[in-house]
């Protein structure tokens, strides 16, 4: 509680200080201590047992008080308990990723905007080193648009490739696939299996090279391992 002195308290202090003034100035003139008192109108007429019933009255009014206060601090109190459980829930909710890494195992080889022999240009892609025929899933939700060889259309080099559509823009591309499990057209979800990981195409060994575009098409990649570290997933 704090050390101020609440209104009914002090309350309490004028009356009983009318009590003690009134007692002696029972036949005197009152008016000088009208003037301090402002809670008592008539401080002649102020006795002992009037003053006793003030103060019971201001400390059951205080008692109120306290109790109030109480009463409204334990209301706070569940307000904020239950605004935390309406908190945590939608945390709880948004748990689910919507990117994942295209391999769950794999060992990193070239990353993007490498240069060598291997590429014409730098390097458009991250390459996950895994063995012929490692599961490939799809890194977000979206509908696939291209499936196919020679790239699915971008070119021999990527031998057996797919690009999936997601929102906002953003297509992923898996390319050296040995077998192609989807369709263009078809939807895909987050982490589902639309591939086996091959050495198709203009490959040094067997990996699925993926790429991260603005467009459907090669020559719109950004740096892939960014924009999964980007999204909360570690590579
Ligand atoms: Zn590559």
């Amino acid at each position: 509680m704090s050390k101020r002195m609440n209104p009914a308290a002090r309350v309490t202090v004028v009356a009983l200080a009318a009590a003690g003034l009134g007692a002696t100035m029972v036949t005197g003139a009152g008016s000088a201590f009208a003037a301090e008192g402002k809670a008592v109108t008539a401080p002649v007429a102020v006795t002992a047992s009037a003053a006793v019933a003030a103060q019971a009255d201001a400390q059951a009014h205080v008692a109120a008080q306290v109790k109030a206060a109480a009463a409204k601090a334990a209301a706070v109190k569940k307000a904020a308990a239950v605004k935390k459980v309406v908190t945590v829930k939608p945390v709880a909710a948004k748990k689910a990723a919507s990117w994942v890494k295209p391999v769950a195992a794999y060992t990193l080889s070239a990353s993007y905007n490498q240069g060598g022999a291997m590429w014409a240009h730098k390097h458009s892609g991250q390459d996950f080193a895994v063995p012929v025929g490692t599961p490939v899933k799809a890194a977000g939700t979206g509908t696939v648009v291209k499936a196919g060889p020679n790239g699915g259309g971008d070119g021999p080099a990527y031998g057996n490739a797919i690009v999936v559509k997601h929102a906002n823009g953003t297509y992923s591309q898996y390319a050296h696939l040995s077998k192609i499990k989807v369709h263009i057209g078809q939807k895909v979800l987050v982490g589902q299996q639309i591939a086996l990981s091959g050495n198709t195409g203009n490959s040094s060994g067997p990996h699925l090279h993926f790429e991260i575009r603005t467009t459907p098409n090669y020559g719109s990649a950004v740096n892939p391992a960014a924009f999964l570290r980007s999204h909360g997933v570690s590579i």
